[in-house]
């Protein structure tokens, strides 16, 4: 995309979000160890820290040259083979078991929510559940000879000076570690390579509307020209109302509103591929505010850190290892049960050796998605059930193709596509077109010998997580990548297959939530968002349907002070 004036883009609003309060719970654990109901035990602080970070930290680095056939990514079978038998799996252990151990506070879901909630209520001491052996979830990574790349998450918005995020990430001691990326990335076209296709055009009958709507998201971006840039979540009442009047259309519709009529076939697909690798998504489904969000947002700057968005996972839960005692950080977790009791919650869970234990806390952070969250609490509200149904979660698949060689540091992104895939049927385009695009993966910490390349691709419909989860899904989609990467991906970058090293693959089942027209306007998003019985509380990327780091920033933000305060004034009952 073209160099735009860049006073805001879609994460720099977070700076104006108001979220005064949150300042208070970063700013360092100084004042709440006096009410403790902490287990005994608990004072055991870490005492090996790297050995553990090593262990359960969001990079697996144990991998050699080349990694063995199978995919990483997501690991569901012990779920599925206990949550889709709840009772059954309950009955067979003879009932859940009472308390053995009080908390204040229990955290359910160790990835990027889960381990922002933990880091701002630190001073709580609480207990992180994570049912993977790491932590991390979607925001994980692997390494090759000390190259670290992401499983999923590859950028984030630059964080404004002063703002949140930046304060944050001054905390984390991670500032300015991570590489801005600016200007214009080229787009491919039916083996044509355009470098900035937002000012060119594609062909002649194409370039009037890609300028247009080049201006156009540079205003919404800028808060030029009378546009308004939605942000999600919503903070600020005075957009509220123009924000969830976006929510209600298709981003296509409001697209075609906006050059009264349809969009020329190479700008159409330049933006709903977007939307493919974005988030397994299409434009002709999310809302115009998403769009827009996601869209006009990435005309901004972004920041890329080694090894994607794990990067950031990483340092956090190493900020909270400071603080938190290790026994508290608990990985191979699942949890399987949670219930409000009195004034307490308790929290059923099957540990790293099989054990069903039960925690009671004062309060509850769910950070697992809501999906989960409605097999966990049995009398979930039956309004909130139906809107936690609604929601539609896609697949994923991308490969890391290992290459040695450097590569020409001349993008970051790069989308291909072919023009005549016909765009009316989404699956079958979809499986045709197979990956959308590829990150440089080391472009954080380019190499002169070893290349990274990340290649995505999004199941932008429903039901294609059966068909990766197949038995045969390992070599059937190594096959189909291994196809796109030899004979389209590496003659564009010039690259002999001969050097390619290793193709590794991560699999994720339904890690992203889809933001579909309606989700903020018919209000559902406020009942997935709002607090069950007063004490436990929801702080997930699907608490509006927006899968970004922004997002978990944001909700965790909002919600965990709140957790703190009434965990504050109450009294182990
Ligand atoms: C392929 C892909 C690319 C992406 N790229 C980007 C990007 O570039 N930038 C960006 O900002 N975002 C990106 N995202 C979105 C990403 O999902 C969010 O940024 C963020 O990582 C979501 O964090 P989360 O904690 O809300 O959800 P998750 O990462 O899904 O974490 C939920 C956690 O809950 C755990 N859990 C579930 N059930 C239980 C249970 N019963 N007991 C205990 N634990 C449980 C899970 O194991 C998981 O660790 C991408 C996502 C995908 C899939």
């Amino acid at each position: 995309m073209p160099e735009f004036n860049k006073n805001l883009n879609r994460r720099e609003m977070i700076k104006l979000m108001g979220w005064g309060v949150a300042s208070i719970y970063l700013g360092g654990c100084t004042t709440v160890s006096q009410v403790q109901e902490i287990p005994p035990s608990a004072v055991l602080k870490s005492i090996a820290a790297e050995p553990a970070m090593s262990t359960f930290g969001p990079f697996d680095r144990t991998m050699g040259d080349i990694a063995p056939r199978r995919f990483s990514g997501d690991v569901p079978e012990k779920g599925h083979k206990i949550l889709w038998n709840k009772k059954e799996f309950i009955a067979k252990q003879g009932g859940l078991p009472p308390p053995t151990e009080n908390a204040n506070l229990v955290v359910v879901g160790g990835g990027m929510s889960g381990l922002l909630s933990t880091y701002m209520s630190r001073n709580q001491n609480p207990i992180l559940l994570e049912q993977g052996d790491r932590f991390g979830g979607n925001s994980r990574g692997e390494s090759w000879q000390g190259i670290d790349y992401s499983l999923a998450t590859a950028y984030f918005g630059v964080p404004p000076e002063g703002g949140q995020i930046d304060e944050f990430f001054k905390q984390i001691g991670i500032k300015g570690k991570y590489r801005v990326r600016k200007g214009a990335d080229p787009i491919v076209v039916d083996g044509k390579t355009y470098d900035d296709v937002w000012s060119t055009g594609t062909v002649p009958e194409s370039t009037a509307q890609f300028k247009f709507l080049n201006q156009h998201f540079t205003d919404v971006l800028n808060e030029a020209n009378g546009q308004m840039y939605p942000e999600i979540p919503i903070k600020d009442e005075e957009k509220r109302k123009r924000t969830t009047a976006l929510d209600k259309m298709t981003f296509k519709k409001y697209l075609e509103k906006l050059v009264k009529g349809k969009l020329h076939p190479h700008v159409e697909q330049v933006i709903d591929h977007y939307f493919w690798s974005a988030g397994a998504s299409t434009y002709r489904e999310i809302s115009a505010a998403a769009g827009l969000n996601f869209f006009a947002g990435d005309f901004g700057e972004v920041a890329v850190a080694p090894g994607g968005n794990g990067f950031i996972a990483e340092a956090t839960l190493a900020s909270i290892m400071k603080d938190v005692p290790l026994q508290n950080l608990r990985p191979s977790s699942l949890v399987i049960d949670v219930r409000v009791v009195g004034q307490n919650v308790h929290v059923s869970y099957v540990d790293a050796q099989d054990k069903l234990k039960t925690i009671k806390a004062k309060s509850v952070i769910m950070s697992c998605p809501k999906f989960i969250a409605a097999v966990l609490i049995d009398d979930l509200e039956s309004d909130r059930l139906r809107a936690i149904k609604s929601i539609n979660y896609r697949g994923y698949l991308l490969a890391n193709v290992l290459v040695n060689q450097p590569l020409k540091d001349s993008f970051y992104d790069l989308f291909f596509f072919d023009k005549n895939n016909p765009d009316n049927n989404v699956k079958e385009s979809a499986l045709k077109q197979r990956a959308t695009d590829l990150v440089y993966g080391n472009y954080a910490k380019p190499d002169n010998s070893r290349t990274i390349l990340t290649v995505f691709r999004g199941f932008p419909y429903e039901g294609a997580r059966a068909g990766i989860y197949d038995p045969g899904a390992y070599e059937k989609y190594r096959g189909e990548f291994e196809d796109q990467i030899h004979s389209n991906i590496l003659p564009m970058l010039n690259i002999p297959k001969s050097n390619v090293v290793d193709v590794r693959m991560a699999r994720w089942g339904h890690p992203l939530p889809v933001p579909m027209a309606g989700n903020i306007a018919s209000g559902k998003v406020e009942l997935l968002r709002k607090p069950f019985k007063k004490r436990v509380f929801f702080v997930e990327q699907d608490n509006w349907t927006l899968p970004c780091f922004e997002t978990a920033f944001s909700e965790a933000s909002f919600w965990t002070p709140k957790v703190v305060d009434l965990v504050m004034n109450q009294k182990m009952s």
